[in-house]
């Protein structure tokens, strides 16, 4: 292939030198696509999943719809598109709850880690192909079982995969038209211990079967936030900052979360249990604090970290997480996070805020505290 890429990993500071912004199944979707010879001045393409933009930087200037639930995937696209075309080109950014275009020439899908949010994509995508539209998918290797395959006979009709190559391999769907009409899946509920909260989580949300574990110790063990700014960072569904509207007559929750389904999500859930307090609420994707507004400031920030990132586990989004809180608190203001006790947490916590407290804890996780 005749063309060179330079690739980051949104945000580019936090990214460590030994990870790379593609992986083998991009390149096996990529050499398929140019073998093909597609019309690219012409040819539409949609591409779903596409996490640091690879997909998108190579076939750019074409047309293209980047469709991601991921605020942090349409950044590290942007970036990198900007940093790899110098002349215009005609990407539109969709997030996952928005509906596709219609009749895209090419579908090229990155199977995402959640199967939920395949099948409703593969339950999308199905809406809105034609008998025309190529549509194939890659993913690596071990990750394609037979249920996936199923999924995408259900949706997308006749299906094949490709020989691995690199540990990656690519899946082909031929639809046969007319197509009936099946609906996309619903989000799925669950009540809180209590049986009070009824939490709704659309399909890439965190903790969508019932409450994780991590989030149950921290419900448990909140500071008193009668009267004060909360946010609840990586909220999820929201189920940390339900739980302060439950326990408070007064106070300010912001939702924040890098996933549109998780914040949409949370969203739902207010309205769903706190009509009422929907006013003393706001919803934000963000990666980690950095899209709220300069002005915003909290007493307390709760946050129950991801440590992973796509299938990268790392512990740099908790890091900016941290770091973004204490920018963000009031002097005096608590950062209250819960973790795995085997995690570095405390050492983190001691560089930023000076010090921390243990608030609570049992064999696997402590809750911490720092003050800042
Ligand atoms: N608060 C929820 C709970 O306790 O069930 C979810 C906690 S989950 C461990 C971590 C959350 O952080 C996920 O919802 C994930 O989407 C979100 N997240 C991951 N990276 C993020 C980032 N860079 N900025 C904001 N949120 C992020």
């Amino acid at each position: 292939l005749d063309k060179t890429l330079e690739l980051y990993r949104y945000p580019k500071r936090f990214m460590h030198p030994s990870w790379q912004a593609w992986d083998s199944a991009d390149e096996l979707l990529i050499n398929y696509v140019v073998e093909q010879q597609p019309d690219y001045a012409n040819a539409h393409f949609l591409i779903l999943n596409d996490d640091f933009g690879a997909l998108t930087s190579w076939l750019s200037p074409a047309r293209i719809t980047h469709v991601s639930d991921s605020l942090i995937a349409q950044k590290s696209c942007q970036k990198n598109i900007q940093l790899n075309h110098s002349n215009p080109t005609f990407v539109e950014y969709r997030n996952s709850l928005e509906s596709l275009p219609d009749s895209p020439d090419w579908v090229l899908l990155k199977i995402p880690r959640t199967t939920a949010l395949l099948e409703y994509q593969l339950a999308q995508i199905r809406k809105v192909i034609s008998p025309t539209t190529r549509i194939m998918a890659g993913a690596k290797a071990k990750s394609i079982q037979k249920s996936t395959l199923s999924l995408f006979e259900k949706y997308l009709g006749n299906t094949h995969t490709s020989l691995a190559k690199k540990k990656s391999r690519l899946v082909f769907s031929q639809p046969q038209f007319p197509l009936t009409d099946l609906s996309l899946p619903e989000p799925t509920r669950w009540k809180s211990d209590d049986g009070v909260l009824h939490v709704v989580n659309h399909a890439n949300v965190f903790a969508r079967q019932q409450m994780d574990i991590g989030a149950r110790h921290l419900a448990a063990c909140l500071p008193d936030c009668e009267g004060k700014r909360i946010a609840d960072l990586g909220c999820g569904n929201g189920i940390i900052g339900l739980t302060v509207l439950q326990r408070t007559q007064h106070a300010k929750v912001t939702f924040i979360d890098e996933s549109y389904m998780a914040v949409a999500s949370a969203k739902e859930n207010v309205r769903l249990n706190f009509p009422e307090r929907l006013v003393d609420c706001e919803f934000v994707v963000s990666n980690c604090l950095e899209q709220l507004d300069k002005e915003t400031q909290f007493d307390i920030v709760l946050c129950n970290p991801p440590f992973h990132q796509q299938n990268t586990v790392t512990d740099h989004i908790a890091y900016q997480m941290f770091d973004d809180s204490k920018t963000k608190l009031v002097k005096g203001g608590e950062l209250r996070i819960i973790g795995n006790r085997h995690l570095d947490y405390p050492q983190t916590l001691k560089r930023l805020f000076g010090g921390y407290e243990v608030v609570g804890s049992d064999p696997k996780f402590s809750i911490l505290s720092s003050h800042k």
